[in-house]
């Protein structure tokens, strides 16, 4: 594990094309476990070292949203509190991850469900350090933040990614643009996207520069007449100069063209 502050710990891992980030923060009383990952083998690593570092602390899992790469290993926590959105237990609820051919199957020991939820935001403070629990639809309408007060630190889920935003929520670009700006007002110095590299707060107006620019471009092209099969936008138009991108996120961007299409 990377250890960010020192009471902050990160762990990525390499799954089909991209990475995805858990985090663990230690607090005076808590040891909170920041999203779950594909499933208990990848968490391992962070089982073992909550397990050392336990010391009396209570173990706290956050689901930052119900996607399967962020919730499979809850498992690996299955007799601790899981914390997320109101939203997120009732989208794990309603949908069956082994139905869905989109996602790899859940773990054969299943995917325990978050047992405290909460609306818009929730805190869990200790003389060890405060955390917030925010909601930031968008990505997804369950989605949240963790923001560490002391730390100067956000944890994004998949709120921010880098190099683009992936758009899961229908109708959501103006939640999602609402969500970045309110993410600005944020005295944060250091930002762990769901995928991507720990960032200053640039991943936000490189994230928003990306929505409003894709949004402004598709609607232009649908007032002229451009068929949903003809669009065309390369990403190139909406990224910093320079910013290469991976095969998974040069299909991610296809897939958010077409998702704006059928908004605007
Ligand atoms: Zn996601």
């Amino acid at each position: 594990m990377q250890q960010l502050t020192d009471t902050v710990f990160v762990h990525q891992v390499e799954v089909a094309g991209f990475s995805v980030a858990c985090a663990l923060i230690l607090t005076a009383r808590r040891a909170v476990v920041f999203d779950t990952l594909t499933g208990p083998d990848d968490l391992q690593p962070v089982k073992a070292f909550v397990d050392q570092q336990h010391e009396g602390r209570r173990v706290l899992v956050v689901n930052s949203h119900h996607h399967w790469d962020h919730v499979y290993g809850n498992v690996a926590f299955a007799d601790d509190d899981i914390v997320a959105h109101r939203s997120c237990r009732r989208l794990m609820a309603s949908r069956s991850y082994a139905e869905d051919e989109s996602v790899p199957l859940p773990p054969a020991e299943g995917v325990p469900l978050p047992t405290i939820t909460f609306g818009d935001r929730v805190t869990f403070a200790d003389e060890g350090g405060t955390l917030h629990l925010i909601h930031t639809p968008g990505h997804s309408e369950d989605s949240l933040v963790a923001y560490h007060e002391e730390a100067r630190l956000l944890l994004a889920g998949d709120t921010l990614e880098w190099p683009l935003p992936n758009l899961c929520q229908r109708d959501g670009f103006a939640s999602y643009v609402r969500t970045l700006r309110q993410l600005k007002q944020l005295p944060v110095t250091r930002i762990l996207p769901g995928h991507g590299p720990v960032m200053g707060k640039e991943i936000i107006d490189a994230n928003q520069r990306y929505l409003e620019g894709l949004y402004e471009a598709v609607r232009a092209a649908k007032e002229n007449g451009v068929s949903r099969h003809d669009l065309t936008l390369p990403a190139e138009w909406f990224l910093a100069e320079g910013v290469e991108l991976s095969e998974f996120y040069a299909e991610a961007h296809q897939a958010n063209v077409e998702w704006a299409f059928d908004e605007v």
